[in-house]
C-alpha cells in the first residue's frame, strides 16, 4: 500500500464529496474554523448547524467573544450540550486577545497552550485553515486508518494511538495539500467509513484497505469497552407565576451543567421523596436524561406555593433563552407549557 498513492485518491475525492457546511468558505476564516471545531466535538453535524451562524453572528469575532460574559456565550451555546466546551472557547478566545493581539496563532505548539485546545484542534487548524503539514487523528480518521491497516487492536490503548498518529504524519508529509488530506480522511469517516452501514462500495480508497480484503470491516476497530454511568435523581419544580414567567435559579459553577440556569432542582443520589421536595409540591411527569457519565432521572413536580429561596428569581421566556439552559431543563419547560 503505498501512502502517496492513498493522499492523491483521498485528496482528490474529496473536492466532489465534500458537504457544503458554512465554515468550509474559501480561503478559511480561522475564528469560524476554530467556533465550528469547539461545537464540532462531541456533537452531531446537524446539531451544529442550527448553532453555529447565530454564535458567529452573536460574536462575530474573537474580540467580541473575548469581551461577552460567560452568562451570554452559554446562552447562544444552549441546546448544544457538553458546556464546558462553550468556558473552554470562551477562555480560549481571551487569552488569543491577551497573548495574541487577537490573531489566531498558526503554530501547534502555540495552538495547543491556548484553552480547549488538544493536539487534534491545533492539527486541524494548523493543517485546514493555515495549510501547514500538521498530522490530525480523531475518531474518525482512527477508524479509518484502523480499518485502511487492518489493526484490530483497541482505540483507546496508547500503542495503537501512537500507531495512528505516526500513520496520519506520514500521510500528511506525502499529501499535496495537507489540510485537503486531513479533511478528507474526516470525511471519509463521517460519511462512508462510518462505525455501521459502512460504504465501501462508494470509498475511493477500498482497492488498498486491509480490512475490505481481509473481510474485516464490521469487527476493525473492535467496540470500546463502556464505562458504566451513575445514576442520579433530580426533583425538579415547575413554579410558574401570573405573568406566565418560570421561577429559576442559576447551578454552582462546577460539576455537570456548571453556572447553567434550571427550575428549582433537588439532586440526590437515590430518589428524592415528594416531602423532600417541598410543601405542595405534585408529581406530574417523569423522564429519564443520558449524559456521557450519567443516567439522570428527573421527578417533574408543580408548586403554586413555592417558597422563594436565595437565588431564585422568576425568569421570562425571553429572559430564559438569553441565558444557559440545558436540554433537559428544555424538555421541563415543555412539561411546563402543558399545564
Ligand atoms: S474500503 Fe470500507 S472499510 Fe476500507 S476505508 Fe473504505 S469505507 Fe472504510
Amino acid at each position: 500500500m503505498s501512502d502517496t498513492e492513498i493522499c492523491q485518491l483521498l485528496e482528490g475525492w474529496f473536492g466532489g464529496a465534500m458537504r457544503p457546511l458554512p465554515w468550509r468558505i474559501e480561503p478559511r476564516e480561522p475564528y469560524w474554523s476554530l467556533v465550528s471545531e469547539f461545537m464540532l466535538q462531541q456533537t452531531q453535524v446537524s446539531r451544529v448547524l442550527e448553532r453555529f451562524g447565530p454564535f458567529v453572528e452573536r460574536f462575530p469575532s474573537v474580540e467580541e467573544l473575548a469581551g461577552a460574559s460567560e452568562e451570554e456565550v452559554l446562552g447562544a451555546w444552549s441546546g448544544l450540550g457538553y458546556y464546558r466546551r462553550a468556558r473552554m472557547l470562551h477562555a480560549c478566545a481571551k487569552a488569543i486577545v491577551e497573548n495574541h493581539g487577537g490573531v489566531i496563532p498558526r503554530d501547534v505548539g502555540e495552538l495547543m497552550s491556548l484553552p480547549g485546545i488538544g493536539r487534534y484542534t491545533a492539527g486541524a487548524m494548523a493543517s485546514m485553515v493555515f495549510g501547514l503539514r500538521e498530522p490530525l487523528v480523531d475518531g474518525n480518521v482512527m477508524r479509518v486508518l484502523q480499518r485502511l491497516g487492518n489493526n484490530a487492536d483497541q482505540q483507546t490503548d496508547p500503542k495503537t494511538i501512537k500507531w495512528a498518529w505516526e500513520w496520519a504524519a506520514g500521510l500528511v508529509g506525502v499529501a499535496d495539500e495537507p489540510g485537503v488530506l486531513n479533511e478528507a480522511l474526516m470525511e471519509l469517516g463521517a460519511t462512508i467509513c462510518t462505525p455501521k452501514r459502512i460504504g465501501c462500495d462508494r470509498c475511493p480508497v477500498a482497492g488498498f484497505c486491509e480490512s475490505f480484503k481481509a473481510g474485516t470491516t464490521e469487527s476493525v476497530p473492535p467496540p470500546k469497552p463502556r464505562a458504566k454511568r451513575k445514576a442520579l435523581y433530580c426533583a425538579s419544580v415547575l413554579c410558574v407565576d401570573g405573568e406566565g414567567r418560570v421561577l429559576f435559579e442559576q447551578r454552582a459553577a462546577d460539576g455537570m451543567w456548571g453556572n447553567m440556569w434550571q427550575v428549582p432542582t433537588v439532586e440526590e443520589e437515590s430518589r428524592p421523596t415528594a416531602a423532600e421536595v417541598g410543601q405542595g409540591a405534585e408529581l406530574i411527569e417523569s423522564f429519564v436524561h443520558q449524559t456521557t457519565h450519567r443516567i439522570v432521572r428527573f421527578d417533574v413536580y408543580r408548586c403554586d406555593s413555592w417558597e422563594i429561596q436565595e437565588g431564585q428569581r422568576f425568569l421570562s421566556r425571553a429572559e430564559i433563552e438569553s441565558r444557559g439552559v440545558s436540554n433537559a431543563q428544555r424538555r421541563i419547560l415543555k412539561i411546563g407549557d402543558t399545564l
